[in-house]
């Protein structure tokens, strides 16, 4: 069964008191009638993780998520987490590939695949993402770019591992620009998505797997995001760090 998941990537913002405020907010605005079947899940720092933990825990359908973790199993990287001590904190999920990681850290299709390898180890659920800049959207050739990140980065897992993925598209053009895509590229690029992965895993896979949209995903234009047939949630940037605006998003299901 496909699940619809809203994650919020809160990336290098809030210092600890600012996100236990934010996790308290939202543990409250949830309720079963809020949430649905819709599973929520809370990307902070790193350093914050273990205290949001304690207040999510126990909470139907809200999970822990990270932002990133390291290529190595361990050992001397100075500053660097693992996915073994991510799970050891109680995180669920973690985010791999974010286009910022990729742009800013060099991030590669090599050491993304040796990350998704590492999470799944450690049972934590890889958020993959993957999304094309205004450049390669304007020659054309963004489903291809999407589907070579997808098929570089994951195409080495067997069927089981690869079943555990959640894929976000999040085109970079959209990302923190307040330019969403429209719900018809939206839909166009997922549909793409999940017929690149049904051809290497076959149907049952692919219609199974979430596939979320991110990028400049807010209140006012969810709904519409939401409800395309291969759009199965949201990887939220910006309005995550809102209570309101998030769990609004949450409802728009
Ligand atoms: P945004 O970020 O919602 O602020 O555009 C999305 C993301 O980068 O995951």
């Amino acid at each position: 069964m496909r699940k619809k998941i809203v994650a919020g990537n809160w990336k290098m913002n809030n210092t600890l008191d600012e996100g236990l405020k934010l996790t308290s907010e939202i543990v409250n605005m949830v309720s079963d009638e809020v949430r649905g079947d819709v599973h929520i899940v809370l990307a902070p720092p790193f350093i914050h993780l273990t205290q949001v933990k304690k207040l999510i825990s126990g909470v139907d359908k809200v999970y822990l998520g990270a932002q990133n973790c390291n290529d190595n199993a361990q050992g001397a990287y100075t500053g660097e987490v693992s996915a073994a001590m991510l799970a050891s904190v109680g995180a669920e999920y973690v985010i791999i590939g974010h286009s910022e990681r990729r742009e800013y850290f060099n991030e590669n299709h090599k050491q993304l695949a040796q990350k998704v390898d590492l999470a799944l180890e450690n049972n934590l659920t890889p958020i993959f993402c993957c999304g094309e800049s205004l450049e390669v959207r304007e020659n054309g050739l963004y489903k291809e770019y999407v589907c070579n990140q997808i098929g570089d980065s994951l195409f080495h897992l067997h069927d089981d591992k690869f079943s555990k993925i959640v894929i976000a598209y999040e085109p970079i053009w959209a990302i923190g620009t307040g330019k969403t895509a429209s719900s018809d590229q939206a839909q166009e690029m997922h549909a793409t998505i999940r017929e690149f992965i049904a051809e290497r895993y076959g149907g049952e896979i692919s219609e199974n797997m979430s596939i979320l949209y991110g990028g400049s995903c807010k209140p006012d234009n969810a709904k519409e995001l939401f409800a395309c047939k291969d759009v199965d949630g949201g990887l939220i940037g910006g309005a995550s760090l809102k209570s309101r605006d998030f769990t609004d998003i949450i409802k728009s299901f």
